[in-house]
């Protein structure tokens, strides 16, 4: 028999790191299960960056994430490691730093191990199941944390869940990141102009099949590597390994298409070499669990705080088009707005939180709470009120929102 753990969170990503280290941190056994054989999520499996920016826009000095993502941040600078002043980080660096953190902060990792399914009864979760190397194996907690990005474990326990827009249910698409070396970057302006140019010649003769509106290129801690989020994956479901797998193929058809056409015909990436592509595609969108509040895009566009909010954003509504080509975007029209705990919660839950992108909110508002700081400062509030679960003994949705929020930040 396994041991018991006090909290056993599922998912090494940007929610679940934070979850796990803020349970432990809050005095509790804690399991983190990871899938890969390295915690970080999108931002180091599929090699996103950079993580967007974190501070009000109305006051650049409010900085809105919760301590453990700055931590990273801190320990990512001490490192050469992040952008001076920025958000650009060395995702190969972070792996490192993200085992140590875990480690120095007690938490057992259970890499190579993939989530399959949960036992749940009345709301209470008892056990789940593993798929791990070496067979499958059973795992129990007093409280789980969901930090898989797509709501599995919630799913696998029977909580209700939702996918996409209201309509047709579409999600966002999946983009499979890559880089390329040897570039000419000291001008950005025109490597901008200039793959731009060629992409829309391209689209517009038909040699290149990517749906999206232009090239998203960001710089990276090398002069000469440039980091591309481009590639536009529609009507995926990022649930199934089907799903997946046929994304994989047509966006890795994309990137091929993208470095030879680029590399042709753009005398700025004349000795360019395609570096490396993401381990895995680019998931943007998938489930969302439904909680007993749904933040909506009003809440967003509107900066609305709540009494129990457990995280804060300022960055805007991004939605890339589920359909093919184009992105909207609407900004916060104020300081921030805040996650309340409810949206945490699964209807019905006692001992399950979430701890990723699949909060409860639609899919307006999703496309802006999913960003990386956000969903770290979600996850920390989901391990800190799994802790206080624990300690006092009462399920998650007695666990008072206000005294978390009060615990998570020092002005309110
Ligand atoms: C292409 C793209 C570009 C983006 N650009 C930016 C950007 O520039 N800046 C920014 O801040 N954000 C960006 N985002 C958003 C951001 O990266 C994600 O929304 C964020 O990482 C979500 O964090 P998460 O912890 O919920 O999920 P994830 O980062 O997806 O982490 C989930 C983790 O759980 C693991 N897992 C999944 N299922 C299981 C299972 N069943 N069992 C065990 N483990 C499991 C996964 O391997 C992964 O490690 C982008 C997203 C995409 C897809």
């Amino acid at each position: 028999m396994n041991k018991v753990y006090d909290v056993i969170v599922a998912g090494g990503g940007p929610g679940g790191i934070s979850a796990a280290v803020s349970a432990a941190r809050n005095g509790m056994s804690v399991l983190m299960i990871e899938r890969y054989g390295f915690a970080g999520g999108m931002a180091t499996a599929g090699l996103v960056n950079p993580f967007m920016p974190y501070r009000s826009k109305k006051d650049q000095n409010h900085c809105l994430p919760t301590p453990v993502f700055m931590g990273i941040l801190k320990s990512l600078s001490e490192n050469n490691a992040l952008e001076k002043g920025g958000l650009i980080f060395d995702d190969e660096i972070l792996k490192l730093l993200l085992d140590k953190l875990l480690l120095e902060s007690k938490v057992d990792i259970l890499y190579h191990s993939l989530v399959t399914g949960a036992e749940c009864s009345k709301g209470t979760v008892s056990r789940i199941y593993v798929a791990c190397k070496d067979g499958e194996r059973e795992f129990e907690a007093k409280m789980f944390i969901d930090g898989t990005g797509d709501g599995d474990l919630a799913e696998f326990a029977g909580f209700k869940t939702e996918k996409g827009r209201k309509e047709d249910g579409a999600c966002q698409p999946m983009t499979l990141c890559f880089r390329l070396g040897g570039v000419k970057a000291d001008d950005w302006k025109a490597l901008w102009q200039e793959l731009n140019a060629i992409f829309k010649e391209g689209k517009a003769n038909g040699t290149i099949s990517d749906p999206r509106e232009d090239v998203l290129i960001f710089r990276t801690l090398r002069p000469d590597v440039v980091h591309f989020n481009t590639t536009r994956v529609i009507a995926k479901d990022g649930t199934t390994s089907t799903g997946l797998g046929e994304a994989e193929i047509t966006a890795r058809k994309q990137v091929w298409e993208l470095f030879n056409i680029f590399k042709e015909k753009s005398p700025l990436c004349r000795d360019a070499f395609l570096m490396k592509t993401a381990s895995q595609i680019g998931v943007r969108e998938t489930r969302r669990v439904i909680g007993d509040y749904v933040l909506t895009a009003e809440d967003v566009v509107k900066a609305k705080t709540f009494d129990d909010g457990i995280a804060r954003s300022s960055y805007p509504i991004d939605i890339h088009n589920p359909s093919g080509t184009g992105t909207v975007l609407k900004d916060v029209e104020g300081a921030f707005y805040e996650i309340p705990y409810r949206c945490i919660v699964p209807t019905g839950s006692w001992n399950l939180l979430m701890a990723c992108r699949a909060i409860s909110a639609t899919h307006e508002a999703h496309s802006s709470l999913r960003v990386m700081p956000v969903v770290a400062s979600v996850g920390e509030a989901a391990g800190l009120a799994a802790a206080e679960a624990v300690k006092g003994k009462i399920g998650v949705a007695e666990v008072d929102g206000k005294k978390l929020k009060k615990a998570l930040f020092k002005d309110k």
